[in-house]
């Protein structure tokens, strides 16, 4: 595992904040899920939007990963006006229809029962959460305004409430285009 790296955008509906978590720095691909603990603090940096408890395991991450493996594509093709890998629809659909599992009803010589909801019950929500906040993504108000922030090194997508906004961040991205466009200015005047 590598060391703690700071999520790079946060704050973006939840189904780009999860692809976000890859990213491009320093001129490498970064997975900065990279082991259930940065999972837990990405987890916690939602907690506004995520209900999650305890700590994230090794099957948690695996669920999480292998959906963010189907969110990035069809966002990706959105963005882009291509049509979505139908492999990535199937895979969306299929976290779509996860059966969220329910405390039972337990009759025994005692009387009547709840049994909570088995381990996989906060998995499958987060996992149904994230699939639910892709398909309103795609489809809901905000869809045509999807983007990639326009730095040619950088991959992160985000919704342009502003429709003039073209980076990430201007702190990062938008200075990074700045000072590049300075520097040409400069070697053209000299
Ligand atoms: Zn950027």
């Amino acid at each position: 595992m590598t060391a703690f790296r700071p999520f790079p955008l946060l704050g973006e509906p939840l189904a780009l904040d999860l692809v976000n978590t890859r990213a491009h720095l320093g001129g490498v691909d970064v997975d900065l899920l990279d082991g259930p603990r940065a999972l837990d603090r990405w987890l916690r940096a939602e907690r506004s939007r995520i209900a999650w408890t305890g700590h994230a395991d090794a099957a948690d991450l695996a669920a999480v990963i292998a959906l963010r493996g189907v969110l990035d594509p069809l966002l990706r093709a959105h963005v882009a006006r291509t049509p979505g890998p139908a492999a990535a629809v199937r895979g969306l659909n299929r976290a779509l229809a996860i059966a969220l599992p329910q405390p039972r009803l337990e009759w025994t010589r005692g009387g009547p029962r709840k049994r909570a909801a088995s381990d996989g019950a906060r998995r499958a929500t987060l996992l149904r959460q994230l699939a639910g906040s892709a398909l309103e993504l795609l489809t809901g108000a905000d869809a045509a305004r999807v983007r990639r922030c326009a730095h040619p090194d950088c991959i992160l997508l985000f919704v342009a409430g502003n429709p003039r906004r073209r980076w990430c961040a201007s702190s990062t991205c938008g200075n990074r285009a700045r000072v590049a466009r300075h520097y040409v200015r400069q070697q053209q005047a000299g």
